[in-house]
């Protein structure tokens, strides 16, 4: 009999996030002829997410939709998931590394009892077969792993697998609907969730980001960047000098205290590249650096760089684009 590959979908702003469409790819490639894809989809008021799900090739959508899941929070989502796995016994589970899967999956392996895997960025062969490749030491070496057995749990880095292209033959998913009331041991109940910040572009799932340093040299000094980045459909982000600065909210700090981001694209300004910055943002796969001083060890990692001041440079790039764009 084949295998069941659990994916545990992520939504947001009434949209199915971008890393699980992710998942979902890095799941199918690591299934075999036979094997079985099935999503499982936790919230509240969830019927636009499960149309946008209906277009990709799965077998069964599991709703678990219910007002106390509007927000994540680990003991609801876990006695929500908990029946499920105990019911289906997946082989794999499969999520984003993201806050919520990177908080999801231990808890989903001790409960499986199966092995982790965690920040996959990419994956060759299949079923038992399957190697994993993770970033080590801060992005600064590779490794490869394999599961010795199933079950599996696994989180994928944002922006490193391809998505999933929608089904071709038109075969829709079957719908589960879950039962589910929350139980009274509950210790906790999330009653609100306060965005810090505004940014129209999740940054972990951004294509392209433009980041700001110590170099920005306040506030204002960002506005330069979030205009290049409305042009071109990216988001914002800054090291930590900048944020430690108080010239933006920590929610944008990148790095090995903050997020870890891939785009296609990621344009440096006023970063010296100190090491705990690089540890965030090595991976992206082009990087272009804007740095006054020509020494900067930003210039060792970028594939282009810019020797100038970011508040001359910066507007020129948006000018520029605007013409290639226009
Ligand atoms: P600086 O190092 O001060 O560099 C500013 C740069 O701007 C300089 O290179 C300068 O030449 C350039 N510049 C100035 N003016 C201009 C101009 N007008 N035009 C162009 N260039 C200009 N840092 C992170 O970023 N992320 C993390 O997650 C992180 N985690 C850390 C964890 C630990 C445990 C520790 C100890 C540190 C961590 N840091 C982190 C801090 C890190 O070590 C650096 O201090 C920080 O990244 C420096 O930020 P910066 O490059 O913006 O500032």
């Amino acid at each position: 009999m084949g295998k069941l590959f659990l994916i545990v979908s992520e939504h947001r702003d009434g949209k199915v996030r971008q890393v699980t469409l992710e998942a979902l790819q890095a799941a199918r490639t690591a299934s075999k002829d036979g094997d079985r894809i099935s999503v499982v989809l936790i919230g509240s008021e969830l019927d636009s997410i499960i149309i946008q799900l209906l277009s990709y090739p799965i077998s069964e959508i599991r709703l678990i939709d219910h007002d106390s899941l509007k927000h994540y929070n680990p003991e609801a989502y876990m006695a929500a998931l908990t029946p499920l796995l105990n019911s289906l016994r997946p082989d794999a589970v499969f999520t984003g590394h993201t806050a919520l899967g990177r908080d999801l999956a231990p808890a989903l392996a001790a409960k499986l009892h199966a092995g982790q895997l965690s920040d996959v960025i990419s994956l060759e062969g299949s079923g038992e077969e399957t190697v994993f490749t993770r970033p080590v030491y801060a992005g600064k070496a590779f490794e490869k792993k394999q599961f010795q057995s199933f079950p599996w749990v696994v989180t994928v880095r944002p922006n490193n697998f391809p998505i999933i292209e929608p089904s071709s033959s038109g075969q829709q998913a079957q719908i589960i609907i879950e039962d589910y009331a929350p139980p009274a041991y509950l210790r906790t109940i999330v009653k609100d969730v306060v965005r810090k910040t505004t940014g129209k572009v999740d940054l972990t799932e951004a294509k392209i980001i433009i980041s700001g340093g110590r170099g920005v040299k306040s506030a204002d000094g960002f506005k330069p960047l979030e205009e290049l980045a409305n042009l071109l459909g990216g988001a914002v982000g800054a090291s930590r000098g900048a944020c430690d600065s108080g010239y933006c909210n920590y929610a944008l700090q990148i790095g090995q205290t903050g997020k870890v981001v891939t785009p296609e694209i990621y344009i440096a300004c006023g970063i010296s590249g100190a090491i705990q910055h690089l540890a965030g943002m090595s991976q992206s796969r082009i990087i272009i650096a804007i740095n006054k001083d020509r020494e900067a060890p930003i210039f060792k990692v970028a594939d282009y760089g810019i020797v100038g001041d970011l508040f001359e440079v910066v507007p020129l790039l948006t000018q520029e684009f605007r013409k290639a764009l226009a």
